[in-house]
């Protein structure tokens, strides 16, 4: 059962050929006896079954919806009713969310079962899940080597067949890195598309969560359920949410495919590359056109980045304060103390190091300088996709400029890690859809990730012209030596 996609099970589920409580059982065995791939921060049998068994219910009385009795692993960003959410960070450790975020609230509703809380980079803030407090992650593709972030526990999880799917979000890339680094479909949808309600704040203009899974058919069962507008989040685009698994198999001769010139330059890892243009040729075959595209300003996608995500998170994060909830210093002086030792012994460090840039950033001095400048560039980023889709219906490239890397490469050169997200931050910063699909695998057996960007809400586009690829490709069926 374990080797089934979400598709095949909910078939399975329907046909009765198998229950929910015991595939739940199945992978919460699989996810004890992987436990040193640390990809869960909380796992909870008893939760995880008594949903089992309410889908079971439903399943029996043919009330079920295509994901009844799917267990689906939550990142653990994603507030759930009475389930630890701790954000990946020592100061949300003893914090048991009272409410469910909507991304949760839906998957119940269409019966999902939560199979638990995936690690994840402290706050989201890194590329590798090396910041969690709860420790890093194994990619299970290389054990010594990152799962990427900052859905690293979901992308491990998904990657080893502790989970059929997962949930991750991204910022600045850390649906589509991680599902890169360990083969996986990762979908980030458009600003607006998914309600950010419940789901803990780093970057609120950038924020997004979407689904990680193994194949675009299974993400378009996902994002059916994830997507729609929420009046509980300000941000959520009133907008009607196309059946995308409706679309997946349409014809894509014609389509224009862009290549921008800036994604295939230096930096890029030669295997990587080579990967990529023979997916290239796979899309040629599949009657696709391939257009050169510009995106010019993509150089200052990163420095951008990190201006105004510190910035946002500078402020998103100041509700952490040990008052109401979460982590407080057991010894302090007064009010203030409190405060400060509160987030000194709460927060990691590279989340302090953002608070620190997204504070100066935005204080009166340099607010011109840093802050209103990034938001001119991002602008100008923005613009630099909208002439570039006046020739072509999607963007192709790398997903990154590397395949995954060994543990502790990184950590001491934030600049080099920052440098992962090349390709994907600037999506993120102009609101578009991006997709990572596996594309092959580097001499060391190492996956390598294809990246999909498409048009405002054009998200049934990309599935669609990821499960084409699918279709006439077995990447997304290998699983990692020793998992299977
Ligand atoms: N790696 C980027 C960062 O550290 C993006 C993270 C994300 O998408 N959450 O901010």
């Amino acid at each position: 059962m374990i080797e089934k996609t979400v598709a095949e099970l909910a078939k399975a589920l329907r046909a009765r050929e198998i229950s929910s409580v015991e595939l739940t059982q199945a992978f919460l065995d699989r996810i004890s006896r992987y436990k040193a791939l640390n990809a869960f921060i909380t796992v909870d049998a008893n939760r995880s079954l008594a949903q089992a068994r309410a889908a079971d219910a439903r399943l029996a009385k043919g009330e079920a919806g295509p994901l009844t009795g799917v267990p689906i692993a939550q990142k653990d960003i994603f507030c759930a009713d009475g389930w630890r959410t701790t954000c990946g960070s020592k100061i949300l450790s003893n914090f048991i969310a009272p409410y469910d975020a909507t991304t949760i609230e839906k998957f119940n509703a269409a019966g999902a079962v939560v199979l638990g809380k995936t690690n994840m980079d402290e706050f989201a803030m890194g590329s590798s899940n090396e910041t969690s407090f709860y420790g890093p992650v194994q990619n299970p593709w290389d054990v010594e080597s990152v799962p990427g972030g900052s859905s690293g526990g979901s992308a491990a999880a998904v990657a080893a067949r502790l989970a059929p799917a997962a949930t991750g979000t991204d910022t600045g890339g850390s649906i589509r890195q991680p599902a890169a680094l360990t083969n996986l479909t990762g979908l980030k949808p458009s600003y607006g598309r998914v309600s950010r309600y419940g789901m803990i704040a780093f970057a609120s203009s950038l924020d997004q969560g979407g689904p990680m899974t193994r194949t675009a058919e299974d993400a378009a069962l996902l994002l059916n359920v994830m997507a729609g507008f929420d009046p509980r989040d300000s941000t959520s685009l009133e907008r009607p949410v196309p059946d995308y698994a409706a679309t997946l198999d349409a014809d894509i001769r014609g389509l224009r495919v862009g290549l921008p010139r800036e994604y295939f330059g230096e930096g890029l890892n030669a295997e990587v590359a080579r990967a990529i243009e023979a997916a290239i040729g796979e899309y040629k075959k599949l009657g696709a056109q391939v257009v050169e595209v510009e995106l010019p300003n993509s150089k200052l996608a990163v420095p951008c980045y990190y201006v105004l995500a510190p910035a946002e998170a500078s402020s998103n994060l100041s509700r952490f304060d040990g008052v109401r909830y979460g982590y407080r210093a057991p010894e302090y002086d007064d009010l203030i103390d409190m405060y400060s030792k509160t987030r000194a012994e709460g927060f990691g460090a590279e989340v302090k190091r953002r608070i620190m840039i997204g504070t100066y950033a935005l204080s009166a001095g340099y607010y011109d300088a840093y802050y209103l400048k990034a938001q001119k560039l991002r602008r100008l980023i923005a613009d630099d996709f909208t002439r570039a889709f006046e020739k072509c219906d999607v963007i192709l490239g790398p997903t990154s400029p590397t395949t995954a890397f060994k543990r502790g490469a990184k950590t001491d050169d934030p600049v080099a890690m920052y440098l992962s997200d090349i390709y994907t931050i600037s999506v993120n910063l102009a609101g578009l859809p991006g997709m990572s699909i596996p594309a092959g695998f580097d001499i060391k057996g190492l996956p390598i990730g294809l990246q999909l960007i498409g048009k405002y809400f054009d998200e049934a586009r990309l599935l669609n012209v990821a499960h084409r690829y699918q279709q006439v490709t077995d990447w997304h069926d290998r699983v990692p030596p020793g998992f299977d």
